[in-house]
């Protein structure tokens, strides 16, 4: 038997395991369907959408779609299409023939489909696509009689055996594309359009030996075979490679598989009055509310999208084919009011005649998502509630993107389209790959990809990368559609970039750039600069102002800022924090000012040698206090005490220029610095002598921070401010080790009251970072006034993962799925989050118990800015969630989405 037949059998001797009444394949066409646009898990959202699009009187070639269900049986069943799928499938093509009037198979006029995934969410160029299936050598002869066009129905043959080819039966595309290049050179053609119908008539018997070469046989002369491989294709292409790491990127789980939609094929490629398109309803980028997209003439679909030739923007439609672009408005108003959110089209002309194939809704920027959201609102499409819920909480990253710093002077020297916005500086690569191995060895290096056009094979570095730049492609290109999705600043479509891989350079307009040389994009404009230029900070003014306060009428959360500085407390005001939730004061501790002191204090031998190294450190710490609680202006202000091992302020052990410098700075020889780091060194510091520890051994360094948080504390409150210092103790395990500080800073208030004879409010809490103080956070609530999580430590000792160590085993341990995610970015809910729990239970009831009173309760470590997170605690009943002060607005949305129930994340 030969392999083509014997894969066939595999495929259609069926798997009778899977054999049910349930209904495998829905039809649509005409002003009918089977299916309708909320069956999205069933048919996919292509299939879904196709469905409903003609259930509105829509035009769309008539089709049929193959369920997620028949993809996830084909997988438990050994890769085999159920048998009860089989007549299904032969019932729906007869649907379309009668339908369309054509005979799939037929010689002189044949049908022709065209095979493409789609599963529940959307999966942009992830899966396999194979257009004009149904041609063999004699319908291929039928189609150039029928229309008179045999230069179209060799392309069309052409490009069906190197999709076929490529994508289900595994010959690399490249191959095919050396021969048309060959063919191009022999006929000395510039543009694939230069070649002749003999020149592709020629091409297809190249393809053909191409085809013939790795699969060991020849082209399928059967249509129904080719149906069937293509219909296996989709299915596998759910488990390829670029699939997976789509899947994992956008953390896409639970899905059953891919949907296979089968369709008749429409032809844009059939002359000039022919042509194809994709467009959004409104500007994926900005929002603005005006029909954006591009189109080709006498083009096939694949041809716009995979950025090869550079489109026209859609509005010149509307000269070229006023009838089609007056019916393309149409059906943009009929949509957008239909579905009520944008949707991202694509559309053919086939000899004038308009034809949709596939409305879904469209990705945008985190700009675009804000205004549509409230301009949709003030249209009366949506509520202000489906505007909260309709906007990604990640995506607002895109409003708080760094902009070019308006005084910069770097001027551009070239200028692309502008696909996603904000600006981006980073080192030049070439290649995905490289960006990929950069970014290993390098991690903090900012990365800027540079390419002609991007494909997904290339996520993995694209992600990677600070910035994207193409010498081709439109705004609806692959590298503008996947960084716009990213929240990643990209210009496409710069004819001035000429790359040369060999010799590792980009020429920009003249510049030459090699690789590893900094550029930097602005997306928002377009523009590029050779080297690096200054950015700024955003601020949140309009639209964005608008939707934050529609979700702050849904909030429970209250939402502070991680901040050690008026100039962060500032910031995150702006940007809606309601308090500070963790004050680092070591970082304080590194200012030029301060150093030289806390470096005597760490030297000095006895108590009263710290006392006085620590009384230089005073006033400065008071100044620090004095200038965020006039920042904070009466929201509450959480303060910790000195938290990190003392050695990270010494120079190490091997650094001898750096010990000189210090001992010269503090007087003492270069000795006293070494043996002291020697006495500091630690086999595991983040497990040693830190957090409360310190204050405890060294009494006097809690003393004076306290000293110096409520004399600043009574400073601004005689200014006529309110002030509410929440004093923290790190690292707390057990609840004597709290007692033990807590009555001791107690002392030091009351004599500051005393000597100012004055009272401030103020708070003594704790953080709960160790799995010890969950469990007995009843008996630690005794004592605290409030409890922080510091989630990162909490994090690190609960799975035992040093923080700072996990580079070597934690993308293994993503990619293998041994972890869903890294539970430093989103918390561990099963793990870490039910030892959270458990602390909040036991705290709360604990202090109601004893003291009748309500424990406050928040989170400061990272995962208060990750929306997953922020919605975990909202459920288990926090009273805010603190985060840096950038990640403000994105808390601010999540909580609000958490208090609303399930969002529409997914756009
Ligand atoms: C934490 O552990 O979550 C925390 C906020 O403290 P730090 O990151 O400073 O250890
Ligand atoms: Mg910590």
């Amino acid at each position: 038997m030969d392999v083509i037949l014997s894969r066939i059998t595999a495929t259609v001797i069926f798997s009778r395991e899977n054999m049910d009444m349930a209904k495998h394949v829905y039809s649509f066409g005409g002003k009918s369907a089977d299916g309708n646009g909320k069956m999205k898990e069933l048919l996919g959202g292509k299939g879904a959408n196709l469905a409903e699009m003609c259930l509105i009187g829509i035009p769309v070639p008539a089709g049929f779609t193959i369920t997620t269900e028949v993809c996830a049986d084909y997988y438990t069943s050994g890769k085999k299409i159920p048998e009860a799928a089989i007549p299904e499938i032969d019932e729906a093509v007869k649907k379309v023939e009668a339908n369309f009037g054509k005979k799939f198979g037929d010689n002189s006029d044949p049908l022709l489909v065209s095979v493409r995934s789609g599963a529940a969410l959307s999966m942009p160029g992830m899966m396999n696509t194979i257009l004009n299936l149904g041609l063999t050598d004699a319908s291929v002869e039928g189609l150039a009689k029928k229309t008179g066009n045999p230069r179209f129905a060799y392309d069309s043959f052409r490009r069906l055996i190197d999709m076929f080819g490529s994508t289900a039966m595994g010959c690399e595309h490249e191959e095919f594309e050396h021969e048309i290049h060959k063919l191009k050179d022999e006929k000395k053609a510039k543009l694939d359009t230069d070649l002749s119908a003999d020149d592709l008539k020629e091409l297809v018997k190249r393809y053909k030996a191409v085809y013939k070469k790795h699969v060991k046989e020849d082209f399928p002369q059967d249509p129904k075979k080719q149906l069937y491989l293509a219909i296996n294709a989709v299915f596998n292409s759910w488990n390829g490679n670029k699939a997976i790491e789509y899947r994992r990127i956008e953390r896409i789980t639970g899905l059953k598989g891919t949907a296979v939609n089968v369709q008749a094929m429409v032809f844009g490629n059939m002359g000039d009055n022919s042509g194809t398109g994709v467009a959004f309803t409104r500007d994926p980028n900005t929002g603005e509310n005006i029909f954006y997209g591009d189109y080709l003439i006498n083009a096939q679909g694949e041809d716009v999208v995979a950025g090869i030739r550079t489109p026209e923007p859609i509005a010149q439609l509307n000269s070229e084919m006023p009838k089609v672009y007056a019916q393309l408005m149409e059906i943009r108003q009929t949509l957008e009011k239909h579905y009520k959110d944008m949707q991202d089209i694509e559309f053919t002309v086939q000899d004038g005649v308009l034809y949709m194939l596939q409305t879904r809704g469209g990705k945008r920027t985190g700009t675009a998502a804000v205004r549509i959201a409230v301009e949709m609102v003030k249209e009366k499409l949506i509520d202000e509630t489906t505007a909260v819920k309709r906007v990604n909480p990640d995506s607002l990253n895109h409003l708080l993107l760094p902009q070019l710093d308006p005084k910069a002077t770097a001027k551009p020297v070239a200028q692309g389209i502008a696909a996603s916005p904000g600006a981006a500086t980073g080192k030049v690569v070439l290649t995905a790959e490289a960006a990929v191995a950069h970014a290993e060895k390098f991690p903090n290096d900012s990365i800027m990809l540079v390419r002609k056009e991007t494909s997904p094979e290339d996520v993995a570095g694209m992600h990677l990368a600070k910035g994207i730049l193409t010498s081709t492609g439109g705004k609806a290109s692959h590298a503008a559609v996947v960084a716009r999705g990213w929240g990643k600043p990209c210009v496409v479509g710069c004819e001035a970039v000429k790359i040369d891989e060999k010799a590792q350079t980009v020429t920009i307009a003249g510049n030459v750039v090699k690789a590893g040389d900094f550029i930097t994009i602005n997306g928002t404009t377009g523009d590029v600069m050779i080297g690096k230029v200054p950015t700024v900070a955003p601020t949140m003014t309009g639209d964005f102002a608008t939707l934050m306060t529609w979700a702050d009428k849904s909030r429970k959360l209250k939402i502070r800022t991680n901040a050690d500085s008026p100039a962060d407390a500032l910031k995150a005001r702006e940007f809606g924090a309601e308090g500070i939730g963790l004050c680092r004061t070591e970082h304080m501790f590194f200012g030029d000012d301060r150093i030289a002191a806390v470096r005597e204090m760490i030297l000095a031998e006895s108590a009263e040698g710290r006392k006085k190294a620590l009384a230089k450190i005073e006033p400065f710490q008071k100044a620090d206090f004095v200038g965020i609680f006039e920042a904070m202006d009466g929201y509450p202000v959480t303060i910790r005490l000195l938290d990190p091992p003392l050695h990270e302020f010494l120079p190490q052990k091997d650094n001898l220029a750096g010990a000189q410098a210090v001992a010269k700075q503090i007087g003492v020889p270069v000795e006293k610095i070494f043996e002291r780091v020697e006495e500091l060194h630690e086999m595991n510091p983040m497990m040693g002598f830190r957090g409360c520890r310190l204050p405890l051994v060294f009494p006097e360094i809690g003393d004076m921070q306290v000293r110096a948080i409520i004399e600043a504390a009574i400073e601004v409150q005689k200014q006529g401010k309110k002030v509410v210092p929440e004093i923290m103790i790190p690292l707390v395990g057990t609840v004597d080790e709290l007692t033990i500080l807590k009555k001791r800073a107690i002392a030091v208030i009351d004599e500051c009251f005393a000597k100012a004879g004055t009272k401030v409010e103020y708070q003594i809490g704790t953080m709960i970072e160790l799995p010890r103080a969950c469990i007995v956070a009843d008996k630690i609530a005794e004592e605290a006034e409030f409890f922080s999580f510091g989630t990162n430590d909490l994090t690190q000792m609960t799975f035992g993962f040093s923080r700072d160590d996990i580079k070597g085993f934690m993308p293994t341990y993503l990619r293998d799925k041994i972890l869903p995610i890294d539970p430093f970015q989103t918390i561990d809910f099963n793990g870490v989050g039910e030892l959270m729990k458990i602390g909040v239970e036991k705290g709360r009831a604990s202090r109601m118990a004893k003291h009748n009173q309500h424990l406050k309760v928040g989170i400061c470590g990272e995962h208060g800015g990750d929306p997953d997170s922020v919605v975990f605690c909202h459920k288990i009943g926090m009273d805010y969630v603190s985060c840096s002060p950038f990640r403000v607005p994105i808390a601010r949305l999540a909580a609000a989405q958490a208090a609303l129930g399930d969002a529409a994340r997914d756009k």
